[in-house]
């Protein structure tokens, strides 16, 4: 299956001990596949003694108190330092991989703080080339909407209108699938920029109240009084990575105004938390993106 990738994802290097904000400090429960771990055990190592049973029954890496990783020494995997080998989890963060109808598409996540510098850093458009060949017509509409947005995204001065754009977009977009009119979809336009009606405080209270939350750096912030963050490069690459991200997922729930809805909450969200932008995008990621139930409930509540 063809396999398609943004500019940047070929510049990813882990920065390994010298990283400012490790993977393995994130809190994440981590899974040790089955093959990795008779490898350990073929290499006599107590890997046992390092995992645990999760609530989901799968074997993982425990955690210190601190939510560090067990086998994390001086910085880097004390697992990989004596054996060259990490499981598939570990090895393939920070990339992530969709699968649809007919390709499959890769990238790298903001949660991981090189990834995120090139990805917010960039000056171009790395998503310059969106089009895929698929059977399916509800996701060759996606597709060909998702190629305009990014052009729209990249072509709008200001990322905060863009935003707007995107969502008036979605609308239209939305209307058409409900009616079944794929068809229509040159009728669909940016011209307006509605007013986005986005209750945020509620938004952050939905989050500390209902999802998990991992680190206190994240309550924190979320309970911080809400600021301008971010320039205007970082948040239009921002949106555009987001848009990469979630806009196609559309294709699970037909309910392509809420995709951009999440698109826009996270947006919004990155853009109010005080301090750190990139620190801001960083934990958005780790603690919502990275958790599948964290973004179906955020879905459910903005509908
Ligand atoms: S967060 Fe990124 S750069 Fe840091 S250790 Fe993990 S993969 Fe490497």
């Amino acid at each position: 299956m063809e396999q398609f990738v943004p500019d940047y994802y070929k510049d990813f290097r882990c920065a390994a001990a010298a990283c400012t904000d490790s993977c393995c400090r994130a809190g994440w429960l981590i899974p040790l596949d089955g093959e990795t771990y008779d490898y350990y055990l073929s290499r006599k190592i107590d890997i046992a003694a390092g995992t645990e049973t999760d609530p989901d029954g799968d074997r993982v890496f425990k955690l210190n108190p601190d939510g560090s990783c067990v086998y994390l020494k001086d910085g880097l995997c004390s697992l990989y330092t004596v054996c060259s080998r990490q499981g598939e989890i570990c090895e393939k963060y920070p990339r992530f991989f969709e699968e649809y109808d007919g390709f499959r598409e890769a990238g790298i996540s903001v949660s991981c703080p090189e990834a995120a510098n090139l990805i917010l850093n960039r000056a171009d458009n790395p998503y310059h080339d969106l089009s895929r060949k698929t059977d399916d017509r509800l996701l060759a509409f996606l597709v060909s909407a998702r190629a305009e947005a990014m052009k729209m995204i990249y072509g709008e001065p200001d990322p905060d209108i863009a935003l707007r754009r995107l969502v008036g977009y979605s609308a239209q977009l939305q209307e058409l699938i409900d009616a079944d009119r794929l068809d229509l979809i040159g009728e669909c336009g940016f011209g307006s920029a509605p007013r986005l009606r986005l209750n945020m405080p509620a938004v952050r209270r939905f989050i500390l109240n209902e999802t998990e939350i991992l680190s206190e750096r994240w309550r924190e912030l979320l309970g911080s009084e809400p600021c301008r963050a971010g320039t205007k490069l970082e948040r239009r690459n921002y949106l555009a990575y987001l848009t990469y991200r979630w806009f196609l997922k559309a294709i699970n729930s037909e309910y392509v105004l809420g995709q951009c809805r999440l698109i826009a909450v996270l947006y919004r969200l990155a853009s109010q938390l005080c301090g750190d932008y990139r620190l801001a995008v960083r934990l958005i990621s780790r603690e919502i993106e990275h958790d599948s139930e964290n973004v179906d409930m955020l879905l459910d509540f903005l509908e």
